[in-house]
């Protein structure tokens, strides 16, 4: 189910509802993750039944083991379908343009750019739409209860097999469990991006092991079909994106799979499903699951009401978390090669988050955007380790600084200012003093 989406999101939006089974990426180690592209390219299976009836059957059987294996009972139907890479292309571009507005879009790509994620001016709605039709092999839709693998032949292949498991133990998970209620819905990532992306790793953790086990069932002479269909894909689409795109794209596959393992581990899916009942409520929670386990909270921070101090002919673009995960990336994986922080050192800083809020907002008649990013960490000491390495990241990113009161401040383009004040930390971009100042006199921890 779906590739994440997040941030800044808005975006992804429509798609935030579907989960997606992604492909692959990367090279052998990463083999759990199978992203599959240009179906074009690839060696077809000449044996694959094409007659509906043969098919359903297929499906059938599928289903049925994976009842078995996962655990959980059918409550609800399932609508199934095939469909070719050019119709889930043409259904990604009508959900798209349903979903988001171009204004929407506009926004994520400015906030983005903003945080040093992207080059300003970058077409994310191309490149998601490309990924969303290349580097998906079927998805499940909650909405609609559609279950779909992408298939040009009309019938299932190894992989098409496994994918179909894959996409069937998310319609169990949604009848069997409130994924909505998890945060995982439009709403959800809209209001609280972390517990969406919680909510998504375990979907998606939980059907990667699943679909890891189904793998083991298929005959030997199938496994070779299905190896020879992975190696035949065309992943080009994962290396034209940017860097933390393809990091966060792969987020609840990767670090969702380790995190639902840690507990199938413990005690089979019985123990999975405990956790379904309780489920992670951050990417903190995700990367460092005793924390989970000793119900370390996401603290709430309150995201600064700039409408009144900013006055006319601004409006706010996106308001949310950003979480451990994307504190993480914004250190170790902008766009900037010469800002990036080594991943060590990023997720070390990113460690201890306790919570955050952010706001940005947009000036269109003076194309200038506002940006207040307020995070609580742990401990003073997470604090600072964090402040430090915020201080690095900004003196690759925006040049030289000046010191100020409680921070530092470095007047590129834009002017960006960093205050700390004991477990707090607050970054604020905005196009001069006068508005930083604004936006700082709003905020009772500093
Ligand atoms: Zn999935």
């Amino acid at each position: 189910m779906s590739s994440r989406n997040r941030v800044i999101a808005g975006v992804i939006i429509g798609l935030a509802a579907l989960c997606l089974c992604l492909v692959a990426v990367g090279t052998g180690a990463a083999a759990f993750l199978y992203l599959r592209a240009n179906r074009a390219t690839t060696d077809r299976i000449s044996d694959v039944p094409a007659d509906p009836a043969q098919v359903s059957a297929q499906m059938d059987t599928i289903a049925q083991e994976v009842i078995v294996m996962r655990g959980l009972q059918p409550a609800g139907e399932v609508e199934r379908k095939l469909l070719t890479e050019e119709e889930v292309r043409q259904r990604t571009l009508d959900d798209f343009n349903e979903d988001t507005t171009p204004e929407e879009w506009a926004d994520s790509e400015r906030t983005l750019a903003v945080l040093g994620l992207l080059p300003s001016n970058y077409d994310l709605y191309d490149i998601l739409l490309r990924l969303y039709s290349e580097g998906v092999a079927g998805f499940y839709d909650p909405d609609t209860k559609e279950l779909v693998v992408v298939s040009e032949e009309g019938g299932l292949n190894a992989y098409e097999k496994v994918t179909f498991a894959h996409e069937y133990n998310h319609a169990l998970q949604d009848q069997n469990y409130d994924v909505r209620g998890m945060g995982f819905s439009e709403e959800g990532w809209d209001t609280d991006s972390e517990r969406a992306a919680a909510a998504q790793a375990l979907l998606e953790g939980d059907s990667t092991l699943l679909e890891e086990q189904y793998q083991d069932t298929l005959s030997a002479a199938e496994k070779r079909d299905y190896d020879q269909i992975v190696n035949g894909f065309d992943v080009s689409i994962y290396g034209e994106l940017p860097r933390y795109l393809l990091l966060d794209f792969i987020f609840p596959y990767d670090q969702g799979l380790t995190f639902v393992r840690r507990y199938y581990d413990e005690g089979g899916w019985t123990r999975v499903g405990e956790v379904w009942k309780n489920p992670p409520v951050s990417t903190e929670q995700i990367l460092h699951p005793e924390r989970y386990e000793t119900g370390d909270l996401p603290i709430l921070v309150e995201r600064p009401a700039l409408t009144d101090t900013l006055g006319t002919g601004w409006r706010q673009m996106e308001s949310n978390v950003m979480g451990e995960w994307y504190t993480y990336l914004i250190l170790a994986y902008g766009d900037q090669e010469g800002a990036r922080l080594s991943d060590r050192t990023a997720s070390r800083a990113a460690e201890g988050w306790g919570g955050d809020g952010y706001v940005a907002f947009y000036n269109e008649a003076e194309d200038e955007t506002v940006l207040a990013l307020h995070w609580i960490w742990d401990t003073q000491a997470d604090a600072d380790e964090f402040a430090e390495a915020f201080r690095d990241y900004g003196d690759r990113r925006f040049g030289e600084s000046e010191s100020i009161t409680h921070g530092v401040c470095w007047s590129a383009d834009q002017l960006n200012c960093f205050y700390t004040n004991g477990q707090h930390t607050l970054w604020v971009m905005a196009p001069n003093q006068k508005t930083v100042d604004a936006v700082l006199a709003l905020q009772p921890d500093f």
